[in-house]
């Protein structure tokens, strides 16, 4: 182990596991229910993300990542079972949309510290089949916990938001945090992310827990880019090669 991770406790039954050495500063979060853990996230896949979640709990762990980017899929090799919003199903069946070179170029932009057990000729996209087919509305119940399923489109096709109702927490995932939110992929959708902007912004929120960079964010920053994606579209720019946007508490490119 090269405390590789940080962990930052949320509440009594919910951690999240963060890679702030990577210039993605992801965050992987641990819902520990009565019956059984969801780990939303497994992070970049440079250190075992097991080894730190059997330090916090005894209970089963089913993996659910927000998305099938490299940054979210890289410890789903530790799990038994994971479950994936059928879109990108086949992603992880020999169709990933994006080359392993781009990838890791992506993966040793810096800042990275590497840990020294790191290399990056063995890095590769996770491959395998989900035990479940999530999709928009499913309920996953963990015992006194439960997560609602969101389709949210933009970022990527098969990109969801989790929702825990009885607390008014929302997991965003890529859809929403605090830094250069994207939507320039070929697989990426600007409208639909708009769409999805709106879509969550109709929930109650009391706190997100987003995937990438701070984890404190204020629930106003779900309708600040919603007014962000409003007023690239009135450009006429809510398109592939629209351009970057900066806003005051983030960016948008597209
Ligand atoms: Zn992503
Ligand atoms: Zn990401």
């Amino acid at each position: 182990m090269e405390n590789w991770f940080t962990v930052e406790k949320i509440s009594e039954d919910t951690f999240a596991i963060s890679e702030y050495k990577h210039w993605e500063e992801t965050h992987c979060y641990l819902i520990i229910g009565e019956q059984k853990c969801v780990l939303i996230d497994t992070g970049m896949g440079i250190s075992n993300i097991k080894e730190i979640t059997d330090t916090l709990t005894d209970k089963p762990i089913v993996a659910i990542p927000t998305h099938t980017h490299w940054d979210h899929i890289g410890g789903l090799k530790e799990f038994d079972e994971f479950y994936l919003h059928e879109t990108e199903a086949p992603w992880l069946n020999g169709e990933f949309p994006l080359s392993l070179d781009y990838i890791k170029s992506l993966v040793i932009e810096i800042p990275f510290e590497q840990p020294k057990s790191f290399n990056l000729e063995n890095y590769t996209i996770f491959q395998g089949m989900p035990k479940m087919i999530l999709k928009d509305g499913d309920k996953i119940d963990l015992g006194n916990r439960q997560l609602k399923v969101i389709h949210t489109p933009g970022h990527s096709p098969g990109h969801i938001c989790l929702y825990e109702a009885d607390r008014e927490w929302l997991y965003t995932g890529d859809l929403v945090y605090m830094d250069k939110l994207t939507a320039f992929f070929p697989t990426s959708d600007p409208v639909a992310y708009k769409q999805s902007i709106d879509k969550i912004r109709k929930l109650e929120v009391k706190k997100i827990l987003s995937s990438h960079h701070k984890l404190e964010i204020p629930t106003s920053l779900i309708s600040e880019v919603w007014e962000g994606f409003s007023e690239i579209e009135e450009k006429g720019k809510l398109h592939h090669g629209g351009g970057l946007f900066t806003f005051e508490n983030f960016q948008i490119e597209i």
